[in-house]
């Protein structure tokens, strides 16, 4: 089990999913690509429960510009991302603002699995995995955004619990989310949104299951 936290805000949406934009499922493990326009909203919904969400956001008019994780962490004196934090890209500027969270902790540090982190962590057994790296690629190959490896960097995990021991160990534990539960945030500029619904089966990220998400987007 992990400490109580107390930067948990929970936060409903008063978004109705009928109006939305956009509607589509993602199946598990598999990748996402999309432009979220400034003022627009962007809710992620963890269908099934304890699923991990890697994430990267990039300027979509200047892409070399993209999520800041240690610029995020530093600028709202916190770790864990939930309603109210503002998530910065490397120049320091507001990309998007969470305004609804049924989870109530998303992770900034655990990163992305990959073959070589599967290989280290689990064995070498593990190395031919699916694994978050080989999606990101797989994503950014068949698009045309001019995105390649070296604009992968530190993501966001929505979903993850990856609590802070005291010593300052991390631990990647069972979810703190459940079926239903989902994370909303408007965009502040013009973004493309990089996802892979992780697939990993070495640690209880995604308690073991892969499972679907579903993403939706509203109208400014
Ligand atoms: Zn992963």
């Amino acid at each position: 089990m992990s400490a109580p936290n107390p930067g948990i805000t929970l936060q409903e949406s008063r978004l109705d999913p009928k109006a939305a934009l956009l509607d589509v499922v993602v199946p598990a493990g598999e990748a996402w690509i999309g432009r979220i326009a400034e003022g627009q909203t962007f809710r992620i919904v963890d269908l099934e429960g304890n699923q991990a969400v890697d994430t990267l956001f990039f300027n979509a008019n200047e892409p070399s510009e993209h999520y800041s994780a240690s610029d995020t962490i530093r600028l709202q004196g916190a770790l864990y991302l939930t309603t109210g934090s503002v998530l910065r890209s490397t120049a320091g500027a507001k990309m998007l603002t969470i305004v609804a969270d049924t989870c109530g902790r998303h992770d900034t540090l655990g990163g992305a699995c990959s073959a070589e982190s599967n290989t280290v962590r689990y064995g070498q057994h593990t190395k031919h995995m699916h694994n978050c790296r080989d999606s990101f690629l797989l994503a950014l190959s068949t698009s045309d955004h001019g995105l390649s490896k070296r604009d992968l960097t530190c993501n966001i995990n929505f979903f993850m619990n990856v609590p802070v021991k005291p010593s300052g160990a991390l631990t990647f534990e069972d979810g703190i989310s459940a079926g239903g539960k989902y994370v909303e945030m408007r965009a502040d500029m013009d973004v493309l949104c990089l996802i892979s619904n992780c697939p990993q089966l070495n640690n209880p990220c995604n308690g073991y299951n892969p499972t679907p998400i579903r993403l939706l987007v509203w109208s400014a």
